[in-house]
Parts: C-alpha cells; sequence; structure tokens
C-alpha cells in the first residue's frame, strides 16, 4: 500500500451514493468514476460514513486511491454549510453523536415536509420511504424524487425550483450545528474540515469574512474552488484568502448519480493539494492498490 506522498491522479473528492442522495450504490459510484478518468476518489455522503465499507474496496479493485470522507451539515444563520471532512477517526464519539444527531432528525424533518406537501398534494411518507436505501441519511431529494414518482414534477431540479424551495412554504429545517462547531468537531476527530462550494448564489451564499476566518481559526483547512454553482465574485474573494492563509484549494463535480447534471471529474483536485490533504489528516488513513 502507497499513500501520502507521490503521484495520485485525477481526483474527484466529492461524490454521492445512495448511502445519502446519490442514485447509485456506492461502488456503482467507484466505477462511474473509474469510467470517467480518475485515479483518486472521496465518498463524501451527507452525515454518515455508512458507504465506505463497500467503496473502499471497489476503488482499490479498480486501481483508484480512496480518500474515507463526509459531507457534514452545518448551518450558519439562514444559510446552510456544507463541510466536507476527510480521514476523520469515525469512531470518534463525539463526531458520530453529531452525525447520528442531524441524521435522525433528518428523518422527522421530512416527515413534516411531506405533511405540509400532502395538505395540497398526493403524497404520503411511504412515498418517500420507497425512495430511500435502508439506513440513508434522508434529504429533500428523496422527497423530490417521491414528486417524481407520483407525477407531480419533471426530476429533482424542478422539485426544489418549486414546491421544495423555501419560499412555497412547505419547507422545514433539520437540526444542524454551527459552522464552529462542526469545524471543532472534525478536526478533533483528526480530520480535515473544508467548505463545500462556499460561494453557490442565492439563499445560501457565502459566510461573511470575518465567520470564515474564525472557522480558519479553528482549523478549516480550505475550500472547495472549483465546483459548478460557486459564482467567479466569491470564487476571487476566497483565491484571496487562500493566498493570505495559505489554504487548501479542491475542485469536485459532487457526483450524485442521476440526481444532478454533474458528471464525475468535471471539476478535479491537484496532486500537491491531494497530498496536503493526506498529511494533515490522521484519524483514518487513505486506501491505495
Ligand atoms: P437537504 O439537505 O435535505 O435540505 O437537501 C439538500 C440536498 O439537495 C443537497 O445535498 C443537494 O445534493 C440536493 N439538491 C439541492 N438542489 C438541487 C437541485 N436543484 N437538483 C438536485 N438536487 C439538489
Ligand atoms: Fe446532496
Ligand atoms: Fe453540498
Ligand atoms: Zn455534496
Amino acid at each position: 500500500m502507497s499513500t501520502g506522498r507521490g503521484f495520485h491522479g485525477p481526483a474527484d473528492l466529492h461524490l454521492h451514493s445512495s448511502r445519502s442522495d446519490g442514485t447509485e450504490t456506492p461502488d456503482a459510484v467507484m466505477r462511474a468514476a473509474h469510467f470517467h478518468g480518475l485515479r483518486t476518489v472521496s465518498l463524501t455522503d451527507h452525515d454518515t460514513t455508512a458507504g465506505w465499507a463497500d467503496a473502499a474496496p471497489a476503488a482499490v479493485s479498480l486501481g483508484m486511491t480512496f480518500l474515507p470522507g463526509m459531507e457534514l451539515s452545518a448551518r450558519h444563520a439562514w444559510r446552510s454549510v456544507h463541510l466536507l471532512a476527510y480521514l476523520f477517526d469515525p469512531g470518534d464519539a463525539a463526531l458520530a453523536a453529531e452525525m447520528s444527531r442531524i441524521r435522525d432528525d433528518r428523518v422527522g424533518r421530512a416527515e413534516r415536509i411531506v405533511a405540509n406537501l400532502s395538505r395540497d398534494y398526493d403524497l404520503t411518507w411511504a412515498d418517500v420511504v420507497a425512495q430511500t436505501t435502508i439506513d440513508a441519511t434522508v434529504g429533500r431529494p428523496h422527497i423530490a424524487d417521491a414528486l417524481v414518482a407520483r407525477g407531480i414534477v419533471a426530476d429533482r431540479a424542478a422539485a426544489f425550483d418549486g414546491v421544495l424551495h423555501p419560499r412555497e412554504g412547505y419547507y422545514e429545517p433539520h437540526y444542524a450545528p454551527d459552522p464552529v462547531t462542526a469545524v471543532d468537531l472534525v478536526v478533533a476527530a483528526g480530520g480535515v474540515p473544508m467548505i463545500a462550494h462556499p460561494t453557490p448564489s442565492g439563499r445560501d451564499r457565502m459566510m461573511p469574512v470575518p465567520v470564515i476566518e474564525e472557522l480558519i481559526a479553528h482549523g478549516l483547512a480550505g475550500f472547495e474552488i472549483d465546483h459548478r454553482e460557486n459564482t467567479e465574485a466569491g470564487k476571487r474573494v476566497l483565491r484571496d484568502l487562500v493566498r493570505r492563509h495559505d489554504l487548501i484549494v479542491t475542485g469536485s463535480s459532487d457526483y450524485h448519480g442521476a440526481g444532478k447534471p454533474n458528471r464525475p471529474g468535471e471539476n478535479t483536485t491537484d496532486d500537491a493539494m491531494v497530498s496536503r490533504i493526506i498529511a494533515r489528516g490522521d484519524g483514518s488513513a487513505p486506501v491505495s492498490p
């Protein structure tokens, strides 16, 4: 096994499987990544590590290096903030407890959204359960899939632009820690925390720079800058922070199988940055062929 230094190859460190809101099993995600020419991958399901056990051996059997990862849900004011976390210890009690608190609360929250929708649409909780893999982290994408199955909307994107958008009045929030707590938990578990898609347009737009600098002081490692949802203006602000604080930068697809148009490898992370993530994380180890 070789890890750490040296050549890693094209890297996409942000991929989702059916253990959260992706539409493919973990090993199918690894096959899709390999098909698109990737040699270094991470599975980053929302608030869970359940896919690692299947994804890691699948990646290695295809000749790819696998970095254990996750996308942890946090919230700053009204904003949903997603924290990519790499190489943390999945057995860390505090982090694991927070992850299960978020996952559990997501279930009740999804039931509340469905109850709201059922006032106006023919949709039941059973419809949503039918779209969800056992033990998956439940999210609005599963409700979107149920709406598609019922013929109420055409696809996930239409659901998010329509009834699942907070402005439509059916939305409910789920529990999520503030970003400082989230960064502290990942760092304490030996992991490397990076902000996912830090500068989208709209409601989840970038956190104020002083808030981001507080996160850096708590051990935030860097940003996912090359991501289709980031604005150009926001990326300039982030690149300035990267220079001033010597941060790590990634680029990734945020692949969700058929759930989004994003394709594996549409953005990639430089080798030198992969090496820095590996050097910094010590809660779990990358797995290589
Ligand atoms: P939730 O965390 O349950 O509020 O749902 C947010 C998730 O929905 C994100 O992780 C995205 O993967 C997904 N999502 C957001 N917008 C869209 C969209 N327009 N099309 C498909 N999936 C989306
Ligand atoms: Fe997602
Ligand atoms: Fe995200
Ligand atoms: Zn994601």
